[in-house]
């Protein structure tokens, strides 16, 4: 429960833990933008050194981290490869084309992954060519907004194919420690497979705020000045840096049973009538279904369950999403399957 209601929307409405309060209270913090702010430094060598980077950089969105990648690693016209619904293209306000001033080349994501003859198709083979654009970026999500995961496999072609063109690979890792917990892997594993990496500390793992960038010593510097022209140098943001620690130290750990409580959640909407459930999409702490003969429209659905103190999401192109974390229990989940089945509504 957060404030009263079981939160199924997301695993971006976490409220820091109570220890995760503790330590914000009592944080070391300075100026960041003087480099003076102990629980930021410590934070961004915490993170570089979880992800086998040089270095890392604090940023307060995802979508910052994400722009900012594409800012540092692209000139103005210069192309990224990416898939078509990833954030960048699909949640974040055409910002590449503001910020970046990059051209987005998308490729279909098919079954969660871009097509590697595609990308290699789509590499800009001459840049010399005084017609062409030259590309300058691969891009990829693991996990994905689908909730789908990225093997190693894949992660390593993906590398192999940027190398044979001297291309660096970014990847928006938001949801990186749940795609880790389900490969059975460690982030440091997944990452050795990218030159820049990202990961949110405010959806699943439950600080108020914050991404973390990470990459070369030589990147990060770069990053950094350019995230000064994002407006994105902050003071004493050590604040928000105590609880960033404890989500990587402590909360990554425990994503194994928002996954098992996913899974759980995915049985039992099975024997909700009414209901198709895409149980080969549930990877990580998400699932996925569609109301096919259910007696309410999606937007009913909404209404009455906030009527009983559930709050979810309407259906996004017909698929609806319920997303597990911190704050769902098992008696949550029975309580809202329960609230489903037509003894109830
Ligand atoms: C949530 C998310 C982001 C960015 O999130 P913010 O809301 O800006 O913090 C970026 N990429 C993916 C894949 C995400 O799920």
């Amino acid at each position: 429960m957060i404030n009263g209601k079981i939160d199924f929307r997301s695993d971006t409405v976490t409220v820091p833990t109570e220890e995760m309060r503790k330590a914000m209270a009592s944080a070391v913090v300075g100026d960041d933008v003087y480099g003076d702010d102990a629980t930021i430094n410590e934070l961004e060598r915490l993170a570089a050194e979880i992800f086998g980077k040089e270095s890392a950089l604090f940023v307060p969105t995802g979508t910052m981290a994400n722009q900012l990648a594409l800012f540092t690693h692209v000139q103005r016209g210069e192309e990224v490869i990416l898939p078509d619904n990833c954030h960048i293209i699909a949640h974040e306000v055409g910002a590449s084309a503001i910020i970046a001033g990059a051209q987005l080349r998308s490729v279909p994501n098919v079954k969660g992954e871009m097509s590697l003859d595609l990308v290699e198709h789509y590499i800009r083979k001459d840049p010399d060519d005084i017609h062409q654009p030259r590309t300058a970026l691969i891009s990829y999500e693991n996990a994905d907004s689908d909730g789908q995961v990225r093997s190693l496999e894949y992660m390593k072609q993906v590398k192999a194919l940027a190398e044979k063109y001297q291309l660096p690979v970014y990847v928006d890792g938001a949801r990186i420690f749940n795609a880790a917990t389900y490969l059975n892997v460690d982030v440091k594993d997944m990452a050795q497979y990218t030159d820049t990496i990202s990961v949110c500390l405010s959806k699943g793992l439950c600080a108020p705020a914050g991404s973390l960038l990470m990459g070369s010593k030589e990147f990060i510097t770069k990053a950094r000045r350019k995230r000064k022209i994002l407006g994105g140098g902050m003071r004493q943001v050590g604040i928000l840096a105590a609880a960033g620690i404890l989500a990587l130290k402590e909360m990554s750990r425990r994503l194994q049973e928002d996954h098992d409580n996913a899974k759980y959640l995915c049985t039992s909407l099975k024997e909700v009538e009414g209901l198709e459930v895409y149980e080969e999409r549930q990877q990580i702490n998400m699932v996925f279904f569609r109301l096919k003969d259910f007696p309410m429209d999606s937007a009913t659905l909404v209404k009455y369950m906030a009527e009983h103190d559930v709050r979810i999401n309407g259906e996004d192109n017909g698929m609806m999403r319920f997303v597990t974390h911190n704050y769902v229990s098992k008696e949550e989940i029975d309580k809202v399957v329960q609230l489903l089945k037509d003894d109830a509504r």
